[in-house]
């Protein structure tokens, strides 16, 4: 198979029957039945048949399906509008009433409500364990465990799972894995080279990568996509034909944005884990993370997702440093999301901290002085200086 480069750009071509260099946008809700009747009915009722009804599929997410699925080494994928309609569809296509899913404490607050108050209302039972704990999972498996649900790095936090142990028990007792791998994209790590079985991305941050769409992928066996698929089909959430023709269009930098993302974000994260107002950098490429001998066994690059945490003499004033850090900067954007070719930042405690219960956010580990920042593929000497003028002006 072709490397991962030559796949980004490559892979997926025939689904371009045009001779046209770039792919054209399928701006169509339906397609003209083929005169021969039986072809239609064919078409019809196959799945992902890409020139139906858009619903079925779409030529262009065909494309961007079957390069995701490459660069993710599974059998195949499905793209669909958003990242939570990839999780919601791909947890639904695995668990009914009456089963149990273990999940981590930490996860996309999306996730979080999905598995909490939208799947408990139909009998499905979850158990949120700390991810850090490879023991954890394992007291937390019951006879009706279906599902072994993770993302690593974690948002916000940055904690990372044992991919090769969840993979190796969710074998071992005839359960699914599934792996959010939105944070580390496909270029930082390949949860499948563990044994995972599914995987999910956010294809609204790195894959698309210009903050200029929502998307979602599932990627798999094709006995389960078609699952996944089927699911989509009557929960109606196909990405449309633009939003795909976006996507396919971002994919074909990813590695090159990918690569200088990880770069910038070293540079910076080690730039502020010296610095005297910062309490703690957490980042996966630094060997400061708890994890550090896991990161470097399943990671090949350490990401733009890094959390700082503001210095304060209490929680109160951390919390109000921290949102003047966020005013005081000019480069890094005070916006929601990540992966996009410019930097951004939140402030978690403040931003999530209307719908999160103070339970909630202990267990996620959401604290007053913590920033979340995207490390975009700016010049990385300005990203350093746009910090350290907003620090210097701390009060
Ligand atoms: C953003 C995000 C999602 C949800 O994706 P949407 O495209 O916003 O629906 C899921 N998981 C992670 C890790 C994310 O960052």
């Amino acid at each position: 198979m072709a490397k991962l480069e030559t796949t980004l750009i490559h892979r997926g071509d025939h689904f371009n029957t045009t001779n046209a260099v770039v792919s054209p946008i399928y701006q169509t809700s339906t397609y003209l039945a083929d005169a021969d009747l039986s072809s239609y009915i064919h078409a019809a009722a196959s799945p992902k048949y890409p020139e139906f009804y858009h619903r079925h599929g779409n030529p262009t997410s065909s494309q961007v399906a079957e390069i995701i699925a490459g660069l993710e080494k599974t059998e195949d994928a499905l793209v669909l509008a958003t990242g939570m309609a990839a999780i919601s569809t791909a947890i639904l296509a695995i668990v009914q009433q009456g089963d149990h899913i273990v999940a981590q404490q930490a996860h996309y607050s999306g996730t979080t409500l999905f598995l909490k108050e939208f799947l408990s209302q139909y009998g499905v039972q979850i158990t949120h364990i700390d991810q850090t704990d490879n023991s954890a999972f394992v007291d937390a498996i019951q006879p009706n465990t279906k599902l072994i649900y993770v993302e690593t790095p974690s948002n916000p936090n940055l904690d990372v799972t044992d991919l090769a142990f969840v993979a190796t028990l969710g074998r071992e007792r005839g359960i699914w894995t599934m792996a959010d791998n939105t944070f580390a994209s496909p270029i930082n790590q390949t949860p499948a080279d563990f044994g995972i079985d599914v995987i999910i991305h956010s294809a609204t941050k790195y894959l698309g990568g210009h903050s200029d769409l929502t998307a979602g992928v599932v990627c798999g066996t094709k006995e389960y996509i078609e699952r996944v698929w089927r699911r989509s089909l009557v929960l109606g959430c196909s990405l449309s034909p633009f939003d795909s023709w976006l996507l396919l269009r971002g994919l074909k930098t990813l590695a090159l944005r990918v690569r200088q993302i990880n770069t910038n974000a070293l540079a910076l994260a080690q730039w502020l884990e010296s610095h005297p107002l910062i309490e703690k950098v957490a980042y996966a490429g630094l060997p400061s993370h708890p994890q550090w001998t896991l990161i470097q066994k399943q990671m090949r690059g350490f990401t733009g997702m890094l959390c700082v945490e503001i210095k304060g003499k209490d929680g109160n004033e951390a919390y109000h440093r921290a949102q003047q850090l966020l005013n005081n900067l000019k480069i890094f954007t005070n916006a929601a999301s990540l992966g996009g070719v410019e930097s951004l930042i939140v402030h978690p405690a403040s931003m999530w901290g209307s719908h999160h219960t103070e339970e909630q956010k202990k267990l996620s580990g959401l604290s007053g002085g913590m920033l979340r920042l995207s490390v975009g593929i700016e010049h990385v000497d300005d990203l350093i200086a746009d910090v350290e003028q907003a620090l210097a002006q701390l009060t």
